[in-house]
This record gives C-alpha cells, structure tokens and sequence, in this order.
C-alpha cells in the first residue's frame, strides 16, 4: 500500500478521516487524522462480533419463549378417577392403598373424589405405587404453536396425550 498522504510504501495502511475525507494512509501521517474502522465511509456500530452475538443470544431467549417455554408438571384434571381406577386394578381397598403411601384411608377417598390434591410428596408415592402419572407435562409450546385454530384448553391437551 502507498500512504495517500505521504507518497511513502506501507504494509499496514490505516483508513484515517483527514477533514472530512477518509484516506489510506501510513501510520505516521494516521497521527493527522482520526481512525476509521472497517470499510472506508462505513462504520459499523461497536463491536461487529459482539452485536452479532448478542443478536444471536436475543433470538435463542426469544425462540425459547416461544417454542421451549419450561414445560411444567402439572397435576391431571382426573387424578382421581386415575388413582381410584389403578387402585381396582390391583383389588386394593382404600385402607390398603392408604397403607402402602403411609397416608390414611380418609385421605385416599378424598384424593378419589378429588376433594382433595395430593400433595408434592404425595404424587410421586403414589405414582410409583399405583404405577400410573398423576401428571401431565404441559406445555406452552404446544398452545403457542398452534395458528388459525382455536386456543387449545389443557383439557385437549391431556386428551391428546392419552390418544
Ligand atoms: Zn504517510
């Protein structure tokens, strides 16, 4: 490269504005001038690599909030009538499914009729017990997703996952 200002070789020529023009220039007469960076006339905004991440970061968050919200665990709208129907199953009496989740007989019947939730400690115990789920993952995805229909209810969701 020949420096634009001095006339002089040099291997590592600047892109310097000198009053209003944009000059390839040695690194002595660079002094004259303030630094431009990258193509002549263009400057990009910061850091070029770190804009593209950070655009990069912001499209993964925002993919995520629409196709990988967490899905979530949550109890099934027939919880009941799936412990009592796994509990006949087995010929078992209330009492004795009580027996086998350390819980009472008064507990399961309320657990059936559903006027009662098991709690966090309960579901798994009886999960493994019964050998049914208790829960359904649910996912925002899933109600997000779908377009020109109507919004899915939790209950079509759980229908679609027994399918
Ligand atoms: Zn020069």
């Amino acid at each position: 490269m020949i420096c634009e200002l001095c006339g002089k070789e040099t291997p590592h020529a600047r892109s310097v504005s000198i009053e209003g023009s944009v000059l390839s220039v040695c690194g002595e007469c660079a002094k004259f001038g303030s630094e431009v960076a990258g193509p002549i006339g263009v400057r990009p905004p910061g850091n070029p690599v770190v804009a593209q991440r950070l655009e990069r970061r912001q499209q993964r968050m925002s993919e995520r909030d629409i196709y990988t919200a967490p899905a979530s665990d949550e109890l099934a709208e027939d919880f009941g009538e799936r412990i009592r129907r796994a509990r006949e199953a087995r010929g078992w009496k209330q009492a004795e499914l009580g027996a086998k989740v350390n819980e009472r007989e008064s507990v399961i019947a309320k657990l059936e009729s559903q006027s009662m939730v098991p709690t966090d400690a309960m579901i798994p115990k009886l999960e493994k017990t019964l050998g049914i789920k208790l829960r359904e993952k649910v996912e925002s995805v899933a109600v997000k997703k779908q377009t020109g229909r109507a919004p899915m209810t939790l209950g079509d969701l759980i229908r679609m996952d027994q399918e």
